[in-house]
């Protein structure tokens, strides 16, 4: 075996992409080395590509969609061993000692580490994870499908089985693009009375054929009057990056509705707050999960069949998979196989 890779680097932030031969990396205490079968290209890439997050060091191989198997494991790893099959997603690794890690709660360690973003991604053939990082990836799973579940499919996996929905509360999805294809799949599946809002009446077949009870056209239809018509929301999850896209819909919380936001819009969201508090009603966020979660994921999507809609790319051709994906083109995750 070659001691070099390919990866495909961000050289210094606002830069190109770069195609490069590296030595390949050995694990650390602690640590694995995954040979990577697939990684998907996320939105939050462009943090580390446009330099947007603070404390990124350049260069930098970005992916936070990571599928392979263990390659090679560092000192004190006792849990997995060469030939596993383990993904890696956002949630870089935990400190285990911080007061939120005392608490459990993973995602808010304060010295967490982000993976393709405080260390070196899956834009590449190797990347060396911590151990805690890592979920076992289900047999009867392909590479090329967990890797958007790493990020794209947790955030709405995750957001929606942490609000207080039941079995046959009606649950609305906004937007059916990278998220909002996976989140209606598993609105529907969990048992909820599930919406589908979009912009793009062409959406509509295929959000029914998801798994989506109704299919709202919000380019010509008030998307809270419909919700109000259909009882009024418990949940909306959000996953349109916009403010004038969030303001739309909060009106269309039902009793104790909660509004979910995983798509993050740049610019500050406006909220009435005067119609949240006759309903109980609230507005907050949710962002992914820790590596159990990842994996309670992908064992969900397998038992209930759960498919990300993907475009693969070669490893050499990042760049038109990146474009393809900030240009939103792609049906609907983009996929990279090193
Ligand atoms: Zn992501
Ligand atoms: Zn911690």
């Amino acid at each position: 075996m070659s001691d070099t890779m390919r990866a495909v680097q961000v050289p210094e932030a606002g830069a190109d992409f770069e195609m490069v031969e590296r030595e390949r990396p050995n694990p650390g205490p602690g640590e694995v080395r995954v040979a990577v079968d697939a990684c998907g290209i996320c939105h939050s890439d462009a943090f580390v590509k446009e330099g947007t997050y603070p404390g990124v060091s350049y260069p930098r191989v970005p992916g936070h969609e990571i599928a392979g198997r263990v390659d090679a494991v560092g000192e004190r790893v006792t849990g997995w061993a060469a030939g596993d099959r383990v993904g890696a997603g956002w949630h870089g690794g935990h400190c285990f000692e911080c007061e939120p890690c005392r608490r459990g709660d993973f995602q808010g360690c304060e010295h967490g580490d982000i993976t393709g973003l405080t260390f070196d991604g899956g834009y590449a053939e190797y990347a060396t994870v911590p151990a805690e990082a890592l979920a076992a990836v289900p047999d009867d799973l392909d590479a090329v499908d967990a890797a958007p579940l790493l990020c794209a499919g947790i955030t709405t996996f995750n957001a929606l089985r942490n609000t207080g929905a039941g079995p046959g509360d009606l649950v609305a999805v906004q937007g059916v693009g990278g998220l909002g294809h996976l989140g209606v799949q598993y609105a529907h599946r969990m048992g909820f009375e599930t919406v589908a809002l979009s912009r793009s009446p062409d959406k509509r077949e295929l959000a029914l054929e998801l798994g989506a009870d109704h299919f709202v056209d919000a380019s010509s239809e008030d998307p809270a009057e419909r919700l109000q018509a259909l009882g009024g929301a418990r949940v909306i999850l959000g996953t349109a990056p916009s403010a004038a896209a969030v303001e739309s819909v909060v009106g269309g919380l039902g009793r104790d509705g909660e509004f979910v936001a995983v798509g993050v819009p740049g610019e500050e969201v406006s909220v009435d707050v005067q119609g949240l508090v006759g309903k109980r009603a609230s507005v907050g966020a949710w962002s992914s999960g820790h590596a159990r979660d990842s994996q309670d994921t992908m064992e969900f999507s397998v038992l209930r069949d759960v498919t990300p809609e993907i475009e693969t790319y070669d490893l050499a051709d990042a760049s038109e998979a990146y474009e393809r994906m900030l240009e939103n083109e792609a049906r609907f995750r983009v996929v990279l196989e090193p």
